[in-house]
C-alpha cells in the first residue's frame, strides 16, 4: 500500500453515525476521504469542517447507493479528482422492521436494494479500479443481525448476511490481487439507527452491559485498512459486546 497520505477513501453513508466515525478516524492517519451523504448534506458539511479542523483532507460527494448511475459518476468523479481509491468502505444502511407475517414486500426491497445491491452498484466499479492498481482494501459494514438472524428483521438480518456471503467470496476471487475484503459486524451501537430501540430489552443481550461508540467500530475499520493487516482477508470481525 502507498503511504496514509497518499491514499483516498470512499466511506458511504458517511454523513452521521458509524460512517461520520469511520471517516473522521481515516482522516486523522492522513488519508484524503470522500464522505458520501445521501439527503443530510448539512451534517456532511460539518464532517467536512470537522476533519478540515483537524488539519486533515476530505471532500463530500453525494450519491445514492441504490443508482448504478450515481455509483458509476461518483467513482469517475473521484478517480478524476484523486487518480486512485484505495479504500472503500461499505457502511451506508436503513432499518425498515416489520414483523415477517406482516412485512410488505417495500420493506424488503429498501433494505436489500441500499445494503446488498447497493454493494453490487458500488463495489463492481471500485474492483475494476483496484485490480488496475494492484491493491485496495474493501471492508464492508454488517451486522450481528447477519450472524444471527434478529427477530422483526428479517429483511435486515438477510441483507447483513448476505453482506458476509458477499465479503468472503469476493476476498476468494481478488485475494491474489493484493486487495483484501473483510466485513466488520457491529452489534448494538449508539447511532441514530438505534435511538428508538427498547434500551431495557437490548442492555439484556449484551455481556458488556453497554451499547458500543461508533468510535470502537471505526477502530476495527482503520486496522482492516492499515498495513498491519495485509494478511487478513475474507474475515467477519465483531464489534459488538461479547453478543456473538
Ligand atoms: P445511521 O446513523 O442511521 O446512518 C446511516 C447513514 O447511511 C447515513 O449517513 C445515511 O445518509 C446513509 N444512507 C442511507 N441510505 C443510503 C443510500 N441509499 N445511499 C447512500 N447513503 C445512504 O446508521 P448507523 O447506525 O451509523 O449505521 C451505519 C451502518 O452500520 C449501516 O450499514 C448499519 O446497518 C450498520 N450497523 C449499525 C448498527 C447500530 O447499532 N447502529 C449495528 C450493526 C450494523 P443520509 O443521512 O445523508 O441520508
Amino acid at each position: 500500500m502507498n503511504t496514509a497520505s497518499d491514499q483516498t477513501a470512499l466511506v458511504t453513508g458517511a454523513s452521521k453515525g458509524i460512517g461520520r466515525a469511520i471517516a473522521m478516524d481515516l482522516a486523522a492517519q492522513g488519508i484524503f476521504v470522500f464522505v458520501n451523504y445521501r439527503s443530510d448534506k448539512d451534517a456532511a458539511q460539518k464532517i467536512l469542517d470537522d476533519i478540515h479542523f483537524q488539519n486533515s483532507q476530505a471532500a463530500m460527494i453525494g450519491f445514492d447507493v441504490t443508482s448504478q448511475d450515481q455509483c458509476d459518476a461518483a467513482v469517475k468523479q473521484i478517480l478524476q479528482q484523486r487518480g486512485r481509491l484505495d479504500i472503500l468502505v461499505n457502511n451506508a444502511g436503513v432499518r425498515d422492521d416489520h414483523l415477517f407475517a406482516m412485512m410488505k414486500k417495500p420493506s424488503w426491497e429498501i433494505v436489500m436494494e441500499t445494503h446488498l445491491t447497493g454493494f453490487y452498484h458500488l463495489t463492481r466499479p471500485v474492483v475494476r479500479q483496484m485490480l488496475r492498481q494492484k491493491g485496495g482494501r474493501i471492508i464492508n459494514i454488517s451486522s450481528t443481525a447477519g450472524q444471527t438472524g434478529n427477530a422483526g428483521q428479517v429483511n435486515y438480518s438477510a441483507a447483513k448476511a448476505g453482506i458476509i456471503g458477499a465479503t468472503r467470496a469476493l476476498a476468494r476471487e481478488i485475494g491474489s490481487r493484493g486487495i483484501t475484503v473483510n466485513a466488520v459486524a457491529p452489534g448494538f451501537i449508539e447511532t441514530g439507527m438505534t435511538a428508538d430501540l427498547n434500551r431495557d430489552n437490548i442492555l439484556q443481550t449484551i455481556p458488556a452491559g453497554r451499547l458500543g461508540r461508533p468510535e470502537e467500530v471505526a477502530a476495527v475499520v482503520s486496522f482492516l485498512c492499515s498495513s498491519q493487516a495485509a494478511y487478513v482477508n475474507g474475515q467477519v470481525i465483531g464489534v459488538n459486546g461479547g453478543m456473538v
